[in-house]
This record gives structure tokens, sequence and C-alpha cells, in this order.
């Protein structure tokens, strides 16, 4: 019998949102009684008709549980869970739940930037190679409302958050790897340490067999497996790109070359290194890993060209949500930028952010609560700004200053919280002002 099975143990899985419900829902189908709460009020009735007890808004402590699932969005010290773990309670997140769910293999992601490329890349390249798998995890398909519905073999590539890495127990990839630390989420996180530290969790189970990726001079944890780095001189990494632009992976030789590829950025280098080792790890060619990294479409709202009016190039990056991914913005387009940042600040510095402007940057539109901050640091680096309240007036302030061979990017540097609510209908409403005055997509021809 799996440990999962129920019996008649109770769960309660605190949080409500997509993971939340698919744990529950997973838990339920697996024979546990199983108590759902959140904070907010919800009423989940797909959740009240499999016979799970709803408590929302709910902050209290549930007494008498044999497991709690956190859901990421919630804090550790929430009531209900300090409670339970005061009790030795076991607090798993979702991922470590759907992963004891499953005897499926297992690739996981993590880092500040760059997972879900990775992620969505590596189950490209694994699909190019003739493999079965599946994208899933932080990205917005949860592993626990997967796990029942992938066939044997199927490989699960998971893109793994902090959050999700801080309750794990059992957790263990087959490979994995950690893209890199930046200051985000130290609202949630206290410190820069303590959030590398939840990352480096990643690692803690893998042994000999298995392919462990983290940036050069980080140390972990494991089970005996050895860190492996990526680089981008050709060495004895587990990938290179040398300075001709090849991509290599030892043992294979060149796999192909940069003019090959559809992802641009010196991170997006980075992120092909790491799904070609992954992808190489598990058995994928050479020739199907070359064909994938020329196939890949990209995914939305990261660096995506949303169209081309009057020469002028609008790029949706609303994806970068930290200063890092907006640094990473601007070495992929580092000339003739009009940039529009700003939204809800995460308690980082915006510095680093503006010294990569300094080149790269003609005028940058602000928006949002992070105007003021954004402004003092791109001015201390000469940078003109404008202060234009939303993202209607940065864009046409945009349209306004740009000559033919401009870029207009938005790469907000922070949260959309303040003014969207999410990432994705921040940049769904660019790429509907870019439409509004006359881009289209360019067919390549
Ligand atoms: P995540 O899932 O970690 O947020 P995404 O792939 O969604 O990562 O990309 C988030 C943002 O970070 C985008 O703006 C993207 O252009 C940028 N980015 C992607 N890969 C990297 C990287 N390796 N280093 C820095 N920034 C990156």
């Amino acid at each position: 019998m799996s440990e999962l099975e129920g019996r008649g143990r109770r769960a309660l899985v605190v949080g409500l949102g997509l993971s939340g419900t698919s744990a529950a829902a997973l838990l339920r189908s697996r024979g546990w009684e199983v108590i759902a709460v959140d904070s907010a009020e919800c009423a989940a009735p797909e959740l009240v008709s499999l016979g799970i007890e709803v408590r929302a808004p709910w902050k209290d402590p549930v007494p008498g549980v044999d497991l709690v699932v956190k859901s990421p969005g919630v804090p550790g010290e929430a009531a209900a869970v300090a409670a339970a773990r005061a009790e030795g309670v076991p607090v798993w997140s979702e991922v470590e739940l759907a992963a004891r769910a499953t005897q499926n293999p297992v690739l996981a992601i993590t880092g500040t930037n760059g997972k879900t490329t990775t992620t969505e890349l590596t189950a490209h390249l694994l699909r190019t190679g003739g493999l079965a798998a599946r994208a899933c995890g932080n990205q917005g398909t949860p592993v626990a409302g997967l796990v029942d519905d992938i066939a044997e073999g199927e490989w699960l590539v998971i893109e793994a958050s902090s959050f999700q890495l801080e309750d794990i127990v059992d957790f263990h990839p087959r490979a994995a790897a950690l893209l890199n630390v930046a200051p985000d989420h130290l609202d949630r996180h206290g410190s820069l340490e303590a959030y590398r530290d939840a990352k480096l969790r990643i690692f803690e189970n893998m042994d000999r067999e298995d392919l462990a990726i983290a940036p050069d001079g980080t140390s972990a944890r494991t089970s005996g497996a050895t860190m492996q780095h990526v680089d981008t001189s050709a060495g004895p990494d587990v990938a290179a790109w040398d300075a001709a632009g090849a991509l290599h992976l030892p043992e294979h030789g060149e796999i192909c070359r940069w003019s090959d590829v559809t992802l641009r950025g010196a991170h997006n280098r980075q992120n092909m290194m790491v799904a070609a080792a992954l992808a190489a790890h598990v058995g994928v060619t050479t020739a199907a890993i070359a064909d994938g990294l020329a196939s890949f479409p990209g995914v939305r709202h990261r660096l995506e060209e949303c169209g081309t009016a009057l020469g002028v190039v609008f790029v949706n990056d609303s994806k970068a949500t930290n200063p890092a991914a907006t640094v990473a913005a601007l070495d992929a387009y580092p000339s003739g930028v009009r940039l529009i940042a700003g939204g809800r600040a995460k308690g980082t510095s915006f510095d680093d952010l503006a010294a990569a402007a300094r080149s790269a940057v003609e005028a940058a539109y602000l928006i949002g609560e992070a105007a003021d901050d954004l402004a003092s640091s791109l001015t201390a680096e000469g940078i003109v700004v404008e202060h234009a309240g939303n993202l209607e007036a940065a864009v046409a302030a945009g349209v306004r200053d740009a000559r033919a061979g401009d870029v207009i990017l938005l790469a907000p540097g922070c949260a959309s919280f303040d003014q969207f609510d999410s990432f994705e209908e921040r940049g769904d409403a660019f790429c509907r002002l870019a439409a509004s005055y006359g881009a289209v997509v360019s067919d390549g021809s």
C-alpha cells in the first residue's frame, strides 16, 4: 500500500489556490479525510462536492490532523501551519505530496529567474527527442493535478519555487538545476541567505547517479550528487557556449550555433545550457536537442515580441517582476530602449537595474507604486525619466518619443499587483496597446 493511502487519516490543506485545490483533491482520492482552509473567503464547490470540508475564511489552528499541505503563498508563520508543526505534524508542499503520489521520473528546475522558460524548454527538448514529458509546477499546472493523468514513464519536468522547496522532505529529482539566485521575495524569506537555502534544498536527496547543476561556486547539501556547472566558455562543465557562439556538451561535442536558436539574450544562453544538459542526461540525442532549441516557440510574457509599428519593436517582458530580470532584458536589447518599468516593489534595490539601463535606455516611463524609487536610481545614472502613472500613458509616451529602430520594452522589475491582477494581465494589456498603435507581429520573412 502506498504511503499516501489515507485509511481515514486527516489532512489539512492550507491555502486554496491552484496547487492547494489540486493537493486537496489528490489526498481525497487517496482516501484521506481532508479539511481545506483559506484566510480569504472562498466557496470551492468542486472540493465540497468531493466530500472535503472547506473552511474559508479561516486562520486558526485545526487540531487533530496527521498531515499539513501548505500552499506556496502561505507563510510558514500562519497559525494553522505553526500550530501543527509545533505538535510534530509533517508539513509538506504540494510538490512533495505529488512526487510521493507517482512513480514517474522527475526533473526539477528552480532559480530566481528563468524557471518557466527553462522548464518549458526542457520538456520541449525531451518531447523533440521522442520522450513523453510534461512541464508542470510553479508555471501554472500543479503537479498534484497531473499525477493521475500521465502515462507510465512520462517525465514530469517540474518548475519549483523557493516556497515549494522549503517544505520538501523526500523530493528526489533524477536531475535538477538551480539557475541563479538574485534578490526577490525578501519580504517573505527575510534574507537572501534564507531564500537561497530554500532553493538549495532541491538537491538534498540527490545521489551519485543524478545530475545536479548550480551556478559556479555554489555548494549544497546532497546525498552524494556532485555539483556541476554550465558556463560561457567551453570547458569541463556539463554545457558551455564557446567564443565562436557554439553550444557544446562534453562527450557530445558541438550541438548547435547561437544563430540557429530562437531565444535571445545572455540569460537565455544560460537557460539553454541547462535545458540541454538536463535533456542529454536523460538520453535525448544531440540531434534532437539541436532541433528542439531551433524550434522552441518561447514563452509568453518573457521577451515576447508582440509587434512592430513604424520600425519600432514592442517587447512584452511583463514577467520581469524583479530588477535582475529587467537587467537580463536589457542585455538582450542593449540599445535604443524606451523602458516601461514600475509596479509594486518587493523590498529590492533598483541600483543594478539603473546601472544596466545607462547604455541601453533612451528614456524610462515609470508606472505604479515604485515609480519614485525607480526615478531616484535612474536619474542618479543620468537617465531621462517620465512619471507616466499607468501603462496606457507610458506606452503613449514611448510611442511619442520613439524613432525607427527603437524598442519599447515593458520590463517592469516589479510585481503587477498594484495596478493589475497578474503579470499576464499586464502583458496582455501592453500587447493590446501595441496593437492599437498598429503593431503587427513580423512573420520573419
Ligand atoms: P521564472 O519562472 O523564474 O520567473 P521566467 O522564465 O518566467 O522565469 O522568466 C522571468 C523573467 O526573467 C523574464 O523577464 C525573463 O526574461 C527573465 N529571465 C529568464 N531567464 C533568466 C536568467 N537565466 N537570468 C535572469 N533573468 C532571466
